[in-house]
């Protein structure tokens, strides 16, 4: 946001955003919205369209650690919007790795940054996944119930991993994995750690591959651990810093942080600006659906049962947004949230868009509910922002918590 050097205050991009923002919207209109459809029938990763992002230096991790440090805040928030906007399924394989290597960068030391983010991403010609693997069977909204085991072998100096996860977002065909499994698992969430598994790693295996209701060119699988061995060097952040935390948590003291949590609170406003994303793209197209449909013999949108249909629209996107900046304002300028903000955004922005895309069939009637449209897609694509990442209840347990003060259940 411009102005706060002077004390004002200003929503209005800066220039380098605004530019950034237009060119990442050209790609989205140009190569991402036109492929939607082919890919959401296809249920398969979009290589071809990530090549070309590649190619012009979309999908690569610099792009990406310029946004992350964008000095607002506001970087990651722009690009995902626009992204989504093209659609769901084709950004979330375009964004699946940088939620990856978020983990690594919130956690992870500078070598281990530098030696793993470079390969969830390859470059044109070569391009490379990375997965983030939390979930599993057993343990969805309840992390602290992971089972995934890691164990240090002090002879060879290796961690052995094993365990099934779920529904990892590129899952068994990403390049690099981290894992979050339990190093002592007597300490619920303080007793897990992020692990590392290059590329080529034995014993990590891709298991079930999901047919999904939405974004179904984001590929989703379970990923199984069988004997995994890591080098000691692939736990996130290093084992000196582990071992200390541990031995913290141990003594009763509070824990530095937590794997999982940490990726989680980071990577929310952006989710929610995914969400947006959706959202936006279903109020602009239902409006001009509403414009040009006529019905006894004036367009739609005169009726205000559909005019205030998309004020309503149009209000809650908006709202949707300005949560998104403000928790990744206040991300950036390592505000903590206290008022759980992070998770307001998520909630309100993922709500707002199951909600939204699905005004938008209404207003396009019948053809609202075929695929010659796109928002019956759209809407599909939408429900995944009430799920994933935390779902809807689990930010409002998160949120009831931070402004009670009470250990809400
Ligand atoms: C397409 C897709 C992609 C995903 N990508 C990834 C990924 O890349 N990496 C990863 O690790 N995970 C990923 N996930 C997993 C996702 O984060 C989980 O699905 C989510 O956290 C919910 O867990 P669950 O599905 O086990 O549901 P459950 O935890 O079983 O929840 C079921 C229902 O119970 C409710 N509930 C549970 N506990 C409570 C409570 N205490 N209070 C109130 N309500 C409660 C939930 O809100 C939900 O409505 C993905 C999921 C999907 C569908």
């Amino acid at each position: 946001m411009d102005g706060a050097a002077d004390g004002g205050f200003s929503l209005e991009l800066g220039r380098d955003l605004a530019e950034m923002r237009d060119w990442v919207h050209e790609f989205a209109a140009a190569v991402i919205r036109p492929a939607a459809a082919e890919w959401d029938e296809r249920e398969q990763t979009p290589w071809p369209v990530l090549d070309q992002a590649a190619t012009i230096g979309l999908y690569s991790l610099d792009f990406y650690a310029q946004q992350y440090v964008e000095p607002s805040g506001l970087g990651i928030p722009v690009v995902f919007e626009e992204l989504f906007w093209g659609d769901a399924g084709i950004g979330l394989s375009l964004v699946g790795s940088s939620l990856a290597a978020v983990s690594v960068v919130a956690s992870g030391t500078p070598e281990q940054v530098a030696e793993w983010c470079p390969q969830m991403f390859g470059g044109p010609g070569d391009v490379k996944l990375g997965a983030f693997c939390s979930s599993e069977p057993d343990a969805g909204s309840d992390v602290g119930a992971i089972r995934t085991r890691a164990v240090y072998d002090r002879g060879r100096r290796e961690w052995e991993l094993n365990g099934v996860k779920t529904w990892a977002t590129n899952g068994g065909i990403a390049n690099v994995h981290v894992v979050v499994a339990a190093v002592d698992p007597s300490l619920g969430t303080r007793g897990q750690a992020s692990f590392i598994v290059p590329p080529g790693t034995a014993g990590l295996s891709m298991g079930q591959k999901f047919r999904k209701h939405g974004i179904r060119a984001s590929h989703t699988a379970e990923v199984i651990l069988d004997g995994v061995r890591v080098p000691e060097r692939c736990v996130v952040g290093g084992r000196d810093r582990l071992e200390e935390r541990l031995a913290r948590v141990r003594e009763g003291g509070r824990a530095g942080d937590q794997a999982a949590m940490k990726t989680f609170e980071a990577s929310r406003p952006g989710v929610a600006a995914m969400a947006v994303g959706v959202a936006r793209a279903a109020a602009e197209y239902a409006a001009e659906y509403a414009r040009t449909r006529v019905q006894f013999g004036r367009p739609i949108g005169q009726n205000q049962a559909v005019a205030f249909m998309l004020a309503d629209m149009n209000a809650a996107v908006d709202a949707a947004r300005l949560l998104a900046w403000r928790a990744a304002w206040m991300a950036r300028q390592g505000r903590p949230f206290a008022r759980a903000e992070g998770s307001m955004s998520k909630l309100v922005a993922g709500e707002t868009a199951v909600r939204v895309t699905e005004q938008a069939i209404q207003i396009l009637g019948g053809n609202g509910y075929t695929r010659d449209y796109p928002v019956e897609r759209w809407h599909r694509d939408a429900k995944i922002f009430a799920i994933f990442e935390g779902t809807s209840e689990i930010q409002r347990l998160i949120i009831g918590r931070a402004v009670t003060g009470l250990d809400v259940r």
